[in-house]
């Protein structure tokens, strides 16, 4: 394909508003793109290399500028470029302003020609060439090879040139419309329905066709959730595009991970504890460590074996970053002796191991020169979190528990996050007292069943969110605790104040009406030192025992965060607190300042 026919069909695409016309637009142009449709699948995009590459063009604004400059009319500086950039305010505008191609150097093809005889191959290899240069001199030599191919540009090839090697095509083509386009070019015939698809999957596009014109058939979702899935696998539009068109959704389901190749992150949202019990029943929890996501590949290549060399370490953004950290390289090469792409976070320690805050982490990341000084400076551990692909086998789809487990079998257990499956508040609050205690952010929430969607914020996932508010409620009863425990009190019955509640009146006790009724236990959110100190509070408050369950007159006031407030018929005051945690003690109060009932009531209601 001639540049100038990409260039002519890109200038379209600017021009169209409707999204649906320039998915049309795009589908035509790939159907015809012929043998350079991995190329053109790219360039809509502004992009050379898949996004999964970390090459890139190295080419700035400046050096750009002067090859415009040079390329451009005699007498025309660097200077002047930017002077109209600053006008025009675009690149591609600018160099669409020029008449190029009068000048003659040494690196110009075939001297000017007014455009018309670049072709979209010839483009991508020169542009690939420039990528490759480095070392003494490459400044010059990109500099001449970019000026030779703007010498042979059209003022419209020119404009689209200069915005594919900033890497910005400015044409409204994103990944959506590229995506849709793929499906349409080659999932959908035109002019037939997808026999396997029912009528329902199957939308006719006639707002965009005008009067008279053949309606396109849209792509169903299966079609559309093909191309979507292999894109999220490979990250290479120009392989799914070509794919699609020689081996069909088929193919495209087949697409597998390459262990070398980075996948998008999967992410979370902020979600509660409840939420998550609502909606799985059970949860999968695990720690948030407060660091740096990496996706670690090992083993790639033929025969699977690991040493340094085929170890990389990706960053969230699919950026290379293996020389930046060479320890957790070295760390799983020395301990993995499969291919395997892990999930993880990487955490700066201090020398304790007590996780430091994640600017460190950063300081590590960045870092090109010095990295062994650096290295001695801030420590680095692994916290790996999941698994993608173990030993030969993708494992996008397995569940969240069974990933974990290959986890487990491949790494040591210090590297390995730890995951508690649970249907239990309590013991889902323990465990992130027990991270926080441990110098980590929280927790994360995930549904056990959930597949690993690369790029996907999904429900899935969910990061909890810190407590908004917190509740001071008087303790009124506990529970002699077990085992370790069993000479201190755990397991707090909170109670609100009712408005029959005043000095000295209060016995608590569950739905006596005595000035205070209950709200829910906290039994967590507290370490074993406390729990001493609390014990030694509440012992000489204790009215009556009956087994391990005391009564206690309502003199201590806990400060208690809380997810939600619901109705309930297990305490006396018909509310229960979800997720309560404990926060400290409220010195400064007695129990009848401990929160009415009535706030209680407020609370639930503006939820
Ligand atoms: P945020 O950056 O606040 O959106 O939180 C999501 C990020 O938490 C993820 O992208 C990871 O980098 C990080 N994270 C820490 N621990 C975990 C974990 N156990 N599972 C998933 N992500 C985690």
């Amino acid at each position: 394909m001639q540049f100038a026919e990409f260039a002519a069909r890109a200038s379209e695409m600017e021009a169209e508003p409707a999204d649906l016309a320039t998915v049309a637009l795009v589908r035509d142009l790939f159907r015809e793109s012929g043998k350079e449709l991995d190329t053109v699948a790219r360039f809509v995009q502004g992009r050379v290399f898949p996004a999964w590459d970390s090459t890139t063009l190295d080419i700035g604004p400046r050096l750009l500028r002067e090859a415009l400059a040079r390329a451009a009319e005699r007498n025309v500086t660097a200077d002047d470029v930017e002077e109209r950039l600053a006008e025009e305010g675009e690149i591609g505008a600018v160099a669409a302003g020029y008449d190029f191609g009068g000048q003659r150097g040494l690196a110009a093809f075939s001297g000017g020609d007014g455009g018309g005889s670049l072709t979209v191959r010839e483009v991508d290899e020169t542009l690939r060439e420039l990528a490759a240069a480095t070392g003494a001199g490459s400044e010059d030599r990109k500099l001449n090879t970019l000026f030779g191919l703007f010498n042979r540009a059209s003022p419209e090839e020119a404009r689209f040139l200069a915005r594919l090697v900033l890497g910005e095509m400015r044409i409204g083509v994103g990944e959506g419309t590229v995506r849709d386009a793929i499906a349409e070019a080659f999932l959908v015939d035109g002019t037939e329905r997808p026999a396997e698809a029912d009528d329902e999957n199957v939308e006719e596009r006639r707002d965009g066709a005008e009067e008279g014109e053949e309606p396109a058939v849209r792509a169903a979702d299966e079609h559309l959730a093909a191309v979507e899935r292999a894109l999220q696998v490979s990250n290479d539009y120009g392989m799914v595009a070509v794919m699609a068109r020689e081996v069909g959704i088929e193919g495209l389901r087949a697409v597998r991970l390459d262990v070398g190749r980075p996948v998008q992150a999967m992410l979370a949202q902020a979600g509660t504890v409840t939420d998550a019990l609502d909606e799985w029943g059970e949860v999968a929890v695990e720690r948030k460590f407060d660091g740096a996501r990496v996706q670690v590949h090992a083993g790639g290549g033929a025969g699977g074996g690991t040493d340094d060399a085929s170890v990389s370490v990706f960053s969230r953004n699919m950026d290379d970053v293996t020389d930046a950290l060479p320890e957790i390289a070295e760390f799983v090469a020395e301990r993995v002796d499969v291919p395997l792409i892990l999930d993880g976070e990487v955490v700066a320690v201090d020398d304790d191991g007590s996780p430091l805050p994640f600017q460190e982490v950063l300081r590590r990341f960045r870092r090109k020169h010095d990295v062994d000084r650096m290295r001695e400076e801030v420590r680095l551990e692994l916290h790996a979190f999941d698994c993608l692909h173990a030993d030969g086998e993708d494992l996008l789809d397995a569940p969240v528990t069974e990933r974990h487990a290959r986890l487990a079998e491949t790494l040591p257990a210090d590297a390995v996050s730890d995951l508690l499956i649970s249907d239990d508040e309590e013991e889902i609050a323990a465990f992130e007292t027990d991270s926080l205690d441990a110098g980590h952010e929280g927790i994360m929430l995930k549904n056990p069943d959930s597949t690993y969607s690369p790029g996907d914020r999904g429900k899935n996932w969910l990061k909890r969110k810190p407590d908004v508010e917190t509740v001071d409620l008087a303790v009124t009863g506990a529970e002699w605790g077990e085992g370790r425990r069993a000479n201190h009190l755990g397991t707090f019955l909170l109670s609100a104040r009712t408005d029959e509640g005043g000095k000295g009146d209060g016995k608590g006790g569950e739905g006596d009406g005595t000035g205070y009724a209950t709200i829910g236990k906290v039994a967590t959110g507290i370490t074993d030192e406390k729990l001493a100190e609390l014990s030694e509070l509440l012992e000489p408050e204790i009215a009556s025992e009956d087994g391990q369950t005391v009564e206690l007159n309502p003199a201590v006031v806990f400060e208690v965060g809380y997810e939600e407030i619901q109705r309930s018929p297990t305490y006396s005051s018909g509310y229960a607190l979800r997720f309560p945690r404990f926060v400290a003690v409220r010195e400064d109060k007695d129990a009848e300042d401990a929160d009415s009932l009535e706030r209680i009531e407020r609370l639930a209601e503006s939820q």
